[in-house]
């Protein structure tokens, strides 16, 4: 087994040594203590990294929270682990805040430690080593003349991922979500050039190549009887071309896909910040027949102000509320009440991030009828997601 540097801190002597006893029988790695914070800032700074703390909260001297903080900006943290006696809603808010930190967080284990809760907290961080896709160093990271020379050459390439319904699992559009097919690095997801590509204005470039991608897979499919809805992220700085709706009603015509095919997707975020004159091209756009959703809601703020003002027919409720549907009865109760918002306003809600079948069936229970998530598929090139379609729709038969 591979070994996992991991670091008890606990201010109560007895519980420190049951737990550090227990986890040297089991773990290969080495096992570091610290009885508070600041004695844990200089067990962290001795060493180079630590897989996972293991945290108290609530100790004399310097406490969990405080210690977390400096974690976070160390950077030499690969995960949290709770350890506390503290109230439920208080170490929920402390989950809140470790992930607001950056930080990993992989369990609330409570109190008292239990071997059992900590080996399953391991095999997850060790799926979650194996799932994250290697993180570029800064140096590796796509330059301006790199991002020039992709879009040049057009590597960047639209990927499909499904929209279903939750109750059979109907096909009912894909999102189209961009892809860059880096010579030296192979496919790259967004997290990987988008900050860049923003910083230098050059989302909208990609924009339009994926667009007219997305339109010719339509146009290509409608000759052969068959109609699929696609729906195309907008950046929230698209929004301030005046341009904006023309151009799209220009390329509608040209590869003769209805406007009631296409719809955008605007994250809340864009929205609430975007300003009165980019709000034209959401009604123009609406105007011209294309269905507009609301992004990522409920991970930003004010947005029911936007929601009652503007012309959306969809919303699109953020998966952290299903990841944490299970653990959180509150985030069940955010859910059930924006199916019965979107109903009152008329609009189609589409709950992102379903990974498995458990989360699926409640969110059956709670009145959700459209979804999109990797428990139905993960986004993929052009070739298979016709392959996906023609099971699901059966164009086969
Ligand atoms: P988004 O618009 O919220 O897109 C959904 C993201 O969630 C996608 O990540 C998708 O792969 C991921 N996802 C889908 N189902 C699941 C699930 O069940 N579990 C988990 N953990 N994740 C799931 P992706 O493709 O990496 O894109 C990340 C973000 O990058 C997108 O979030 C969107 O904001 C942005 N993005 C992607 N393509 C474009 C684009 O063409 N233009 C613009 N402006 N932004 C884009
Ligand atoms: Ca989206
Ligand atoms: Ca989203």
């Amino acid at each position: 087994m591979q070994n996992l540097t991991v670091l008890v801190l606990e201010d109560e002597p007895f519980q420190r040594l049951v737990t550090v006893t227990a986890l040297e029988k089991v773990l290969p790695g080495p096992i570091l203590q610290a009885a508070d914070g600041e004695e844990a800032i200089a067990v962290l700074d001795a060493c180079d990294a630590v897989d996972i703390v293991l945290c108290d909260l609530k100790m004399a001297g310097m406490d969990g929270l405080a210690f977390l903080r400096h974690a976070s900006s160390s950077g030499k943290v690969g995960a949290v682990v709770l350890c506390s006696e503290l109230d439920p809603l208080l170490r929920q808010a402390t989950v809140a805040m470790i992930r607001c930190l950056g930080l990993t967080f992989l369990g609330d284990l409570g109190k008292p430690f239990k071997l059992d809760g900590f080996s399953l907290l391991v095999k997850r961080y060790r799926e979650y080593c194996n799932s994250v896709p290697r993180l570029l160093s800064p140096a590796e990271l796509p330059t301006l003349s790199d991002l020039q020379r992709g879009l040049d050459n057009g590597e960047f390439e639209a990927y499909y991922q499904p929209k279903v319904t939750l109750e059979g699992q109907l096909l009912a559009g894909a999102e189209v979500l961009a892809r860059w097919t880096h010579p030296q690095w192979g496919v790259l997801s967004p997290a990987h050039f988008l900050p860049v590509m923003e910083e230098h204005n050059l989302v909208d470039r990609m924009f339009w190549q994926l667009f007219e991608q997305g339109l010719a897979l339509q146009q290509r499919l409608a000759t052969q009887g068959r109609m699929i809805n696609l729906a195309f992220n907008l950046h929230a700085a698209q929004l301030a071309c005046a341009e904006l709706a023309e151009r799209i009603a220009v390329l509608l015509k040209r590869f003769q896909v209805p406007a009631g095919s296409v719809m955008f997707e605007i994250t809340e975020v864009g929205v609430v910040s975007a300003p009165a004159s980019s709000l034209e091209n959401l009604v123009r756009l609406r105007m011209l027949g294309c269905g507009l959703a609301m992004d990522d809601f409920g991970a930003g703020y004010s947005s029911l102000d936007r929601l009652s003002e503007l012309p959306f027919s969809q919303i699109k409720l953020d998966r952290t509320f299903t990841r944490k549907m299970q653990s959180q009865p509150k985030c069940a109760a955010i859910i059930s009440c924006t199916v019965a918002l979107a109903r009152a306003l008329g609009v189609s809600l589409v709950i992102e991030g379903v990974e498995t079948t458990e989360q699926q069936l409640r969110l059956i229970e709670l009145g959700g009828t459209l979804a999109q998530g990797f428990l139905f598929a993960r986004p993929m090139p052009e070739a298979h997601f016709i392959a996906f379609c023609s099971v699901q729709a059966g164009w086969d038969r």
